[in-house]
């Protein structure tokens, strides 16, 4: 196509593109391997009930461990997973882990938490996502009520009757379904109010500038108040201060999670930080 538009599109194939499509390719491969080699592990962010400021659950979020850049977070390489579609592989792993350390907390006494496991678009969608979920639940034998699976809202501008047939299932068996990152992007809001989701959770962008910004806190509001006309529960992310958490409990948010409570903590840390939460508990 290149050469029928004539030579000015070369023009478009930089030095600079071009070792921008060889780092994109290098990636590519490295996730690859690190992928076969097993170099991912979770880390779990605790969630909150905002009333009594008690853990409800914990969200499982994909760490990949880099043998030279370190432990790196998922924002910095989920986008190529999925773009390669190595996401479905990885998310499966995820998935695993995540009903294990699930159940290895139930057992170590912690009763009662949730999992909430994220996944992308093409995962749902994938032909042999039912059968995966399925199957893991049956191997690990976590009940499916303890899982959240969070969805990103793009979904809902899927093809409504492909969802309808996707999620009722996994409504049936008890899981949570929840909408992540809401009120950012544009979603289909016929769609939202058809699907069985049962939790939305505020997308951390809309409640970074409160109180600072009059039209954000009202914006942030007017979403809190549409989930709660749908019936839908409101979660919020990436609560960093006082303020903002102040400002959603009084908008009717019940749970939430963010660096204010919590970062997210690997295995061994998460156990200590429910231990004091516990201890906690016990003073108070
Ligand atoms: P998300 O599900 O919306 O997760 C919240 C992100 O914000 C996480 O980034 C978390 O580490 C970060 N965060 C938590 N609290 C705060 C806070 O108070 N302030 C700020 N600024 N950030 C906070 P992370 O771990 O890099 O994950 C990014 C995204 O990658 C997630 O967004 C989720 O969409 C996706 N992701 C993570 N794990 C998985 C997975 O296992 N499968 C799939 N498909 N996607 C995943
Ligand atoms: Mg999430
Ligand atoms: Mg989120
Ligand atoms: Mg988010």
């Amino acid at each position: 196509r290149a050469k029928e538009s004539g030579r000015n599109t070369y023009q478009f194939f930089t030095p600079d593109m071009n070792i921008r499509a060889a780092r994109h390719l290098l990636q590519q491969e490295e996730l690859a391997r690190a992928l076969e080699e097993e170099s991912f592990l979770l880390h779990y962010q605790p969630k909150f009930d905002l009333a009594s400021e008690n853990v409800v659950g914990v969200e499982a979020l994909l760490r990949w461990q880099h043998p030279e850049k370190g432990v790196l977070p998922a924002q910095q390489f989920i986008d190529l997973a999925d773009e390669t579609g190595l996401i479905v592989r990885l998310g499966e792993l995820a998935l695993r882990q995540a009903c294990i350390q699930i159940q290895a907390l139930e057992r170590a006494g912690f009763r009662d938490l949730k999992m909430a496991v994220n996944l992308s678009a093409r995962q749902v969608l994938d032909p042999g996502f039912l059968d995966m979920l399925r199957q893991v639940i049956t191997e690990t034998g976590v009940l499916p009520e303890v899982l959240e699976l969070e969805m990103p809202v793009a979904l809902l501008n899927e093809d409504p009757q492909l969802l309808h047939t996707l999620l009722e299932p996994l409504n049936d068996l008890g899981i949570c379904l929840l909408l992540d990152d809401f009120g950012a992007g544009a979603w289909s809001l016929a769609a939202l109010q058809q699907l069985p989701f049962n939790v939305i959770k505020v997308d951390q962008r809309l409640i970074r500038d409160v109180p600072y910004s009059a039209s954000v806190t009202d914006v942030a509001s007017a979403v809190i108040a549409l989930a709660q006309k749908l019936h839908l529960t409101v979660v919020a992310e990436g609560i960093e201060t006082p303020h903002q958490l102040s400002f959603l409990k009084a908008a009717g948010c019940t749970q939430g999670q963010g660096n204010l409570f919590s970062y997210p903590l690997d295995e061994d840390a998460l156990i200590g930080f429910l231990v004091r939460q516990h201890e906690r508990s016990l003073i108070s």
